[in-house]
């Protein structure tokens, strides 16, 4: 049994840290700790393998990935990539390996047409168009400055317990605000227009630059006549690199290898934590934990970077946390199909991520589960491919197979073999309802005992978000 403190002792820079999980939150936890003075780290990780979701595979002389992609280049309020990441990509001798991450198009199945933007955008007049992208990235600037889904409330920008749907409702932003789903449920995220408000600007917040930026450019719109405008957003529309994103030419995953590598990491693989239990004496707090192969390790300071579904499984019924993790429900099922296309058409260019329009979301017309939303052929020597879309919980595997074939071909893509076709249950979500104050109940419990509390549910989804939160977040709790 656990005997529950309520305070934590003060950590020093000689304190023992475990950190449970060796996905990026905990390994940019790890090297953020490290920068700050503190020697004593080391991460447990379940798997084999770092990275998390990260998946890298070679194949045809390319490494491809099946999850974690890509960088976003630009941000709302930097026209390059997030400085911190840069500084991390120059350190590991990474700068040179990142290839521009390809275009992404529309394609509308019933004209076979390419276009630059999605087709709704030719329902609204232009004026309102380019206005409200405008408005959309002055909101997207200003979520940059607080950390986390929670921050996006607590800086009015959404309201508490708020769905997306009805945050586009409220603030009468229709244009932007499917544009802001057709992206997100593109990248695996949606249904967006059901998600809270919070979380959906928090995730778009690094993705959707680009997509303003190349529908402005195409709708010939001179932003810096629109006195409106903020002085800094029209600099970084002037400057902005129009790609919008990188792909590492090694994978993903090798990022994360590097950065083990070069910060020096103590990551002990295949050490997933069955259970741990506090202890308390006059010397202050220790955490005791018992690793799947048996070992028990003894910290003063715990944190936890792992999904809260993970977290579940060896945290005990008292620990305070367990009812507020109880409350997350895990995302849709996304999945990615990796495959030999026997046959692609021409019109549909190659290295470009092809979102499929109208299949994908719209406010009025939730996302279909199991159709294939977005698909790219990312190499001319190669005829691999990657579909993405979601599925049923319950689908079964060829079931699944064949809406995907069908989605495919309404496109003119015959599937040849099937690589594979991992199933991602993501992201975790706080629900819209019923959890007021969810993240600010997690804040009130984070260092009671020295346990802290990051992932991705927290700092809302993307290695860069993830990044951002984590170093405004860790030198609040190890200060
Ligand atoms: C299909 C897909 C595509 C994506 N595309 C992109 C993209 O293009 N760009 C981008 O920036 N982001 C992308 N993401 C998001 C990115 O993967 C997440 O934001 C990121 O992985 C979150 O990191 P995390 O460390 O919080 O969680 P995770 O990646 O889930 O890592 C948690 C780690 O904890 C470990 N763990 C769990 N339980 C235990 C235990 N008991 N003991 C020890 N270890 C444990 C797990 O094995 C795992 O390694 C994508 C995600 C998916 C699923």
């Amino acid at each position: 049994m656990s005997s529950i403190s309520k305070t934590s002792s003060a950590i020093n820079k000689n304190a023992q840290i475990a950190v449970i999980g060796a996905g990026p939150s905990g390994l940019l936890t790890a090297t953020i700790l490290r920068q700050r003075g503190y020697e004593n780290i080391i991460l447990f990780e379940k798997k084999s393998s770092i990275g998390g979701y990260t998946k890298s595979v070679e194949m045809d002389g390319h490494v491809f990935d099946y999850s974690i992609k890509l960088i976003p280049a630009c941000t709302a309020y930097e026209p390059s990539i997030y400085t911190p990441l840069q500084a991390m990509l120059d350190k590991y001798g990474l700068s040179k390996q990142l290839l521009p991450f390809p275009n992404t198009t529309f394609f509308n199945t019933q004209t076979r047409k390419l276009l630059p933007g999605p087709m709704f955008l030719k329902d609204y007049p232009s004026k309102q168009v380019i206005e409200e992208l405008l408005v959309g990235w002055n909101i997207l600037q200003k979520i940059r400055n607080y950390a986390g889904t929670n921050g996006v409330v607590e800086a009015g920008i959404a309201l508490p317990g708020e769905t997306f749907a009805q945050w586009v409702k409220r603030n009468q932003l229709p244009v932007f605000g499917v544009l802001c789903e057709l992206v997100l449920d593109s990248y695996l995220f949606g249904p967006a227009s059901k998600q809270p408000a919070g979380f959906v600007l928090k995730c778009i917040t690094f993705y959707m630059i680009g997509f303003i930026k190349r529908i402005l450019l195409a709708m010939g719109a001179d932003v810096t006549a629109i006195p409106s405008v903020d002085a800094n957003i029209k600099t970084i529309i002037q400057d902005i690199n129009p790609t919008a994103s990188y792909v590492h030419k090694e994978g993903y995953l090798d990022f994360f290898q590097k950065l083990v590598e070069y910060e020096g990491l103590d990551v002990r693989l295949t050490q997933g934590v069955q259970t741990f239990r506090t202890l308390k004496d006059l010397d202050g707090t220790q955490i005791e934990l018992v690793t799947d192969n048996g070992d028990i390790h003894k910290f003063d300071a715990l944190v936890i970077a792992c999904s809260p579904q993970d977290a579940l499984k060896f945290l005990e019924t008292e620990q305070p946390i367990v009812p507020l993790y109880q409350q997350i429900r895990a995302g849709s099922i996304s999945q990615v199909w990796s495959f030999r296309a026997l046959s692609w058409p021409e019109v549909l260019p190659i290295g470009h991520l092809v979102l499929v329009y109208p299949v994908c979301a719209a406010l009025a017309t939730p996302t279909t589960v199991q159709q294939c939303h977005a698909v790219m052929r990312e190499y001319e020597d190669s005829n691999i491919c990657f579909a993405f879309c979601y599925a049923k919980s319950d689908s079964l595997p060829l079931e699944a197979e064949q809406t995907m074939r069908e989605s495919m071909q309404t496109l003119g893509i015959t599937v040849g073999e099937v690589l594979e076709a991992p199933r991602f249950q993501w992201p975790s979500v706080v629900p819209e309802d019923g959890v007021e104050n969810w993240y600010s109940q997690v804040e009130t419990l984070q260092g009671q005992n020295n346990i802290f509390y990051i992932g991705e549910v927290f700092s809302s989804s993307g290695v860069i978000s993830v990044l951002d939160y984590l170093l405004q977040k860790i030198p609040s709790y190890f200060p």
